[in-house]
């Protein structure tokens, strides 16, 4: 099993390297835009799931294939902050990789109440928590959490973590259509940002498919709503075609590297690099020819012939 996945392209945080630490959809929540499907282990529960010895052979590996990496971030297919270890987790990373990248971790904010999980943050460099709602009735709609998790106690969690975390924090919503996207849910949240104080809050939409149907909202719902909070709010669904051609460059870059050191396969390339087969072959055919040939099913750099 791989407790890594990328280094993948990242709408905000550029050239990521994923960190997957719970296992499949074990999380608190279950919520109706989840990319992943429905949750299989909803829990509170914090455990162990990493064996530290394969976590850092594996680190050590990708770390010196891809040196050109702009994020290590933890988040994955669950709740990273129900992984016991998390402190060690990021105290791990900090120490194999000689502190050279910074670590993110992507929670839903539902253990940010307890101290321990709050420790186990202090080491990370950024934190992107998500708050989906601004009142309990929306949250539980939206998140559909464990019953024991209270609204308001994600709110004070949130609070704590401020005070505490010298880091970055930057608060994600994810608005869903119909659903917490109005205008009353956009003032309620001003007032909780202004208690909050995150560097950035950042406007997400669901576009990946979900188990539950859902609907986005409309672009002039999200503009109203970002003009409503009041505040500095950056939307960052809509790719800017500039960081995506520096993205789309980054791998690029990458891809002819490898090749340098070694021909490859397509079947390589995809296990390396994380990428999809489609837009694998959508890179290769842009260097094809000028930089690297293909002799029978193995992908050589031009200049090692
Ligand atoms: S918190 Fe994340 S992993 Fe959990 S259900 Fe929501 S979107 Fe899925």
């Amino acid at each position: 099993m791989s407790y890594f996945y990328g280094p993948v392209p990242s709408r905000r945080l550029g050239l990521s390297l994923g960190v997957d630490i719970v296992k499949k959809k074990t999380c608190s929540f279950d919520c109706i835009y989840c990319q992943l499907g429905r949750t299989t282990n909803k829990t509170i529960e914090r455990q162990s799931f990493i064996d530290f010895k394969k976590f850092r052979l594996q680190l050590k590996k990708i770390i010196k294939k891809n040196p050109s990496i702009d994020y290590i971030t933890i988040s994955g297919s669950g709740e990273p902050t129900l992984n016991k270890d998390l402190g060690k987790i990021i105290k791990a990373i900090k120490r194999i990789t000689k502190n050279k990248y910074p670590v993110c971790v992507i929670t839903n904010s539902s253990l940010l109440h307890l101290k321990e999980v709050r420790d186990d943050l202090q080491l990370s460099d950024l934190i992107i928590p998500s708050l989906d709602a601004a009142d309990a009735k929306t949250f539980y709609k939206i998140d559909r959490p464990l019953a024991c998790v209270k609204f308001k106690k994600i709110t004070e969690g949130l609070i704590s973590l401020r005070k505490e975390f010298k880091g970055k924090i930057w608060l994600e919503i994810v608005l869903v259509g119909g659903i917490n996207d109005t205008i009353e849910q956009a003032r309620k949240f001003k007032k909780l940002i202004e208690i909050i104080k995150p560097d950035k809050v950042q406007l997400n939409i669901p576009i990946r498919p979900s188990a539950t149907k859902i609907k986005l909202p409309p672009k002039e719902k999200i503009y109203q709503f970002k003009k409503n909070i009041g505040q500095d709010v950056e939307i960052i669904f809509n790719y800017k075609g500039k960081k995506q051609k520096k993205l789309e460059k980054a791998i690029e870059f990458q891809i002819l590297n490898y090749l340098k050191r070694r021909p490859a396969t397509l079947k390589d390339l995809k296990v390396c690099f994380n990428l999809g087969l489609t837009t694998l072959k959508k890179y290769l055919k842009k260097i094809l020819n000028k930089k690297i040939y293909k002799k029978n099913q193995y992908f050589i750099f031009k200049g090692n012939r």
